[in-house]
């Protein structure tokens, strides 16, 4: 019998891990395994650019997600051995917000539904430990201690370099143009001037969805995210040994960031300021932002951590792909797998994805799936008028 021919469209975070763990199940299903980049690999395009990612499972998105995410923890450490580099640093989580807001009461949900090991700290203790930052007498904090920090260009390196050790065909500088479900099962791909006839196609565009699948287009939508770097006035004040990764909420003003990875500055950002991108291909969009905006940005950051200089000292511009309730698009229709829609938070769980999607293409059925990342689940982003 001939082998199966599995094809996953985009080598980005999910397209990536769907390769490693559909190479995996090579052998076991006898498969062909094939992953199409429309650039070159880990490429500064991607939803995975802009040096660090936080890992948390103690999570205020929802305790839906802890199990994903704990398949995804064991799996990162998994393709960090095998790739012989630290994808996940183990530096904790530090969640900072009023005890009574919903964000906080959905992550001590996920905490306690799920028997997550965390330390809880109060105002007093939150600035004993944290100097640099600023805390009110009304905020509570929680560090994950099962948190951290991901290196996402190289996760996503070393994911394909993996599938490839395993045998899996890689097409650089390829775009797909068209996928077409057959009538008597498999897919047509068109890829560059050729075209591939598949058992199943695995489709991971990211941003790019709406152009490889416009049926999904009421769906999803793109949104740019800028992240900020800062220098702290003290040297080592933000270090990794002196600081987790952290999420802080005050009112409407929502942080993020990561130690000092790069050895010198501290990463802080905030989420959703800056609209959508000007056309369907991202990678042509103006990246530059309003200068007096960025400088605002930083002076409000510095309420929060006093030790830093408040001008950002670099910036990066990002797309990533929502959904109308942040709940990412899994699903299997026909010979079409999909995963998109990420809203912001997808890369910790990116390996897990990838297995869950490598279920789907081989078994048509995972156990990581949840019932409410159905494409009939999901609501258009735009209400009708
Ligand atoms: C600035 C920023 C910060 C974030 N912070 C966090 C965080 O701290 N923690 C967290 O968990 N998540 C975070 N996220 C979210 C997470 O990074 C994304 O949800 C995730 O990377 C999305 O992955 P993706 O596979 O959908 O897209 P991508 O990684 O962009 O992959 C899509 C790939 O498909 C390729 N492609 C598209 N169309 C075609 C085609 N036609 N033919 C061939 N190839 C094609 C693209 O070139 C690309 O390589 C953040 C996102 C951003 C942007």
């Amino acid at each position: 019998m001939a082998k199966k021919t599995i094809v996953v469209i985009g080598l980005g975070t999910m397209g990536s891990m769907s390769l490693w763990q559909l190479s995996k199940l090579a052998q076991r299903f006898d498969l062909e395994v094939i992953g199409v980049e429309q650039f070159g690999l880990s490429h500064s395009y991607g939803a995975f650019t802009g040096e660090s990612r936080l890992f948390r499972t103690a999570y205020h998105e929802g305790e839906k997600y802890v199990p994903l995410l704990k398949e995804a923890r064991s799996l990162w450490k998994e393709l960090g051995a095998e790739a012989g580099r630290e994808l996940l640093l183990d530096f904790g989580c530090l969640n900072v917000g009023r005890s009574t807001d919903a964000p906080f009461v959905r992550l001590r949900e996920s905490i306690e539904k799920h028997g997550l090991p965390y330390e809880e700290l109060d105002a007093q203790a939150l600035r004993d430990r944290y100097p640099g930052l600023d805390f009110q007498d009304n905020e509570s904090g929680i560090v994950d201690l099962l948190g951290g920090a991901m290196r996402p260009e190289l996760a996503v390196y070393s994911a394909v370099e993996q599938a490839k050790l395993n045998g899996a065909k890689v097409l650089e500088h390829t775009e797909i143009t068209a996928v077409t479900q057959l009538e008597g099962g498999g897919v047509e791909i068109v890829a560059g001037d050729q075209t591939i006839v598949a058992d199943c196609a695995v489709v991971t565009s990211g941003a790019w969805s709406k152009l490889v699948l416009p049926q999904l287009a009421p769906l999803i939508e793109v949104r740019k995210l800028v992240l900020t770097w800062f220098l702290p006035k003290i040297a080592g004040e933000f270090d990794p040994q002196n600081l987790p990764t952290f999420i802080r909420d005050r009112g409407d003003f929502h942080l993020f960031g990561a130690p000092c990875v790069d050895g010198y500055s501290v990463k802080i950002s905030g989420l959703d300021l800056w609209g959508g991108p000007e056309t369907d291909r991202i990678e042509d969009c103006d990246l530059r932002l309003d200068r007096q905006a960025l400088s605002e940005f930083g002076q409000q950051v510095t309420e929060l951590f006093p030790g830093v200089h408040p001008e950002p000292n670099r910036y990066s511009v990002h797309f990533d792909t929502y959904t109308a309730d942040k709940t990412p698009i899994m699903d299997r229709v026909g010979d079409v797998v999909v995963a998109t829609g990420f809203s912001g938070h997808g890369f910790k769980m990116a390996p897990a994805v990838g297995k869950l999607c490598a279920e789907l293409a081989t078994q048509a059925h995972t156990e990581l799936m949840h019932p409410s990342f159905a494409i009939q689940a999901h609501e258009p982003v735009h209400a009708a008028v």
